[in-house]
Parts: structure tokens; C-alpha cells; sequence
């Protein structure tokens, strides 16, 4: 019986390519969304893949939702990617405190809210997947973003220690940590800023986010079973560790 994958943020960027690689490989999916609603139907009528959105920087949100969808499939999810995040960057001295809250909400206890609303039944069950996508920017640093690096790098400790508490209980936990990727996020990036980039890339390239899901596949599998808390970075080369 095919399982149950969830991803927040799956309706567009990276997040959809995750969603509709999931589907791909037999999961039944639903993509959570915040805000972008009209995306969102025409993402469920495309590719016939559930969409739901809620906020999840909200707890009890993420955990009301859950209940839901596990009530709804009559099944526990199985796969969870914490995929959804924001931006908001400037320099330190520059940053209004609530650029620095806000990100910590979306980007890393979002990773609290939806994994606290899933563990339970993964433990149950004796199996779950659990991938989060932090960033390049969170192992090597970047300029004009201490929040966005912080919550990034948070989540690949908090990935860790979640690895170690559910490693005898079938559960893996991973990070995905891509470098540039072609999407909203970057968009709006200059020509001039993007040449820069480009030159520090040995690919040449920013990624296609299909390039990012092939990562989550692979750590989803249910034969990926001896890999956890490891971070694998989908980067063109542009940092190695
Ligand atoms: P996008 O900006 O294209 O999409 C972000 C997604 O997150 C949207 O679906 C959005 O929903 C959702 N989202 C934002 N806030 C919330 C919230 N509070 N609750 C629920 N959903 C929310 O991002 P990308 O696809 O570019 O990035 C995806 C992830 O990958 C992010 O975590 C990002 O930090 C990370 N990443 C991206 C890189 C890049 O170069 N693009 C590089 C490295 C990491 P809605 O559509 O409703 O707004």
C-alpha cells in the first residue's frame, strides 16, 4: 500500500518539484501552502495532488491539520519535508528584530511544530522519513543573513538530535542543503549580483529544483534506511565540506 508524504511549502519552487517527484514515486501526497491560494488550486487540478494550507510557524495548526490528513487517509505520515521558508535579509545593524522572528517562526519552529505532530505515530509505527531543507548559506555563512543562516543551521542541529532520539525506531532524519536554486526566492536576484554568483558556482549554474527533489527521493526511500542525520548538500560544487 502506497505511503503517506507530506510537504510544507509543496506547491511551488522546490517544494512542488518535491511534491510531484513524491507522487512520482507512488506516495500519496498533500502540499501545505500559507498564503497563495490560487496557486495552490491550479497546483491540485496540474498534478492531482492534495494541497492544504495553514500556517506553519502556527502550532497548533500544524498539529490540528496532521490529525486531519491522518484522519482523512486513515493512515500516519510516513514522509515529512519541512520544506517551507522565507527570507527576509539585511545586514545585522540593519535588521529589524522582527526579521529575526520571523524567520526563526517559519524556518526553524516550524521544524518543532510539524515534527512534534508526527513523531508520536512514526515511533508507533516503527518507520518515518523525516527531511528537512536547510541552505548552502548554513554551513558556509552569508552576508545580510544572520537570521536566515541561523534558523538553517538550527535546523541541521535539530535534525541531529531528532536523529539520534528515533534511530532504533525505524525513523531517519535528514537535510537536504541546496545551493542557488531557480525559483521566487531568487528571482528577483540582479543580473549583476547573479554574474557574481555564477563565477563561484563550478556547475555555472543554479539548480533546477527537480535537482533538489532528486535528493529527497533518494532519502525517502524506505532502503535509505542506514543513512541519518546527515546533511547533503546539492550545491554545483559551489561549497564542499
Ligand atoms: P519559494 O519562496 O519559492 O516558496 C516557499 C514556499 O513556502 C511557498 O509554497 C510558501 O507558501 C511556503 N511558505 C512560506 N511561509 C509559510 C508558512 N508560514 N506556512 C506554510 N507555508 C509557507 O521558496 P523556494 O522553493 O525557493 O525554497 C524552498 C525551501 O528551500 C526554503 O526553505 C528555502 O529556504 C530553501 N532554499 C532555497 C534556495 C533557493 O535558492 N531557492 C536555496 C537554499 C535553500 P505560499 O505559496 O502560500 O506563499
Amino acid at each position: 500500500m502506497s505511503k503517506l508524504a507530506l510537504v510544507t511549502g509543496g506547491t511551488r519552487g522546490i517544494g512542488a518539484a518535491i511534491s510531484i517527484a513524491l507522487k512520482y514515486q507512488g506516495y500519496k501526497v498533500v502540499a501545505n501552502y500559507r498564503t497563495n491560494k490560487k496557486l495552490g488550486d491550479e497546483f491540485e487540478a496540474d498534478h492531482s495532488i492534495a494541497t492544504m494550507s495553514w500556517d506553519v510557524s502556527n502550532f497548533t495548526e500544524c498539529h490540528e491539520h496532521i490529525a486531519k490528513i491522518e484522519r482523512e487517509y486513515d493512515m500516519p505520515v510516513s514522509v515529512l519535508v519541512n520544506n517551507a521558508g522565507i527570507i527576509h535579509d539585511s545586514m545585522l545593524h540593519k535588521m529589524p528584530f522582527q526579521h529575526w522572528q520571523d524567520l526563526m517562526n517559519v524556518n526553524l519552529t516550524s521544524c518543532f511544530n510539524m515534527c512534534s505532530a508526527v513523531i508520536k505515530k512514526m515511533r508507533e509505527e516503527e518507520y518515518g522519513r523525516i527531511i528537512n531543507i536547510s541552505s548552502i548559506n548554513a554551513l558556509a555563512g552569508q552576508i545580510g543573513q544572520t537570521n536566515y543562516c541561523a534558523t538553517k543551521a538550527g535546523m541541521i542541529g535539530f535534525s541531529k538530535a531528532l536523529a539520534k532520539e528515533n534511530a532504533s525506531k525505524g525513523i531517519t532524519v535528514n537535510c537536504v542543503a541546496p545551493g542557488y536554486v531557480t525559483t521566487d526566492m531568487t528571482k528577483n536576484i540582479s543580473d549583476d549580483i547573479k554574474t557574481k554568483i555564477l563565477d563561484t558556482i563550478p556547475v555555472r549554474r543554479f539548480a533546477e529544483p527537480q535537482e533538489i527533489a532528486r535528493a529527497v527521493i533518494f532519502l525517502a526511500d524506505e532502503n535509505s534506511s542506514y543513512i541519518t542525520g546527515h546533511t547533503l548538500s546539492v550545491n554545483g560544487g559551489q561549497h564542499m565540506e
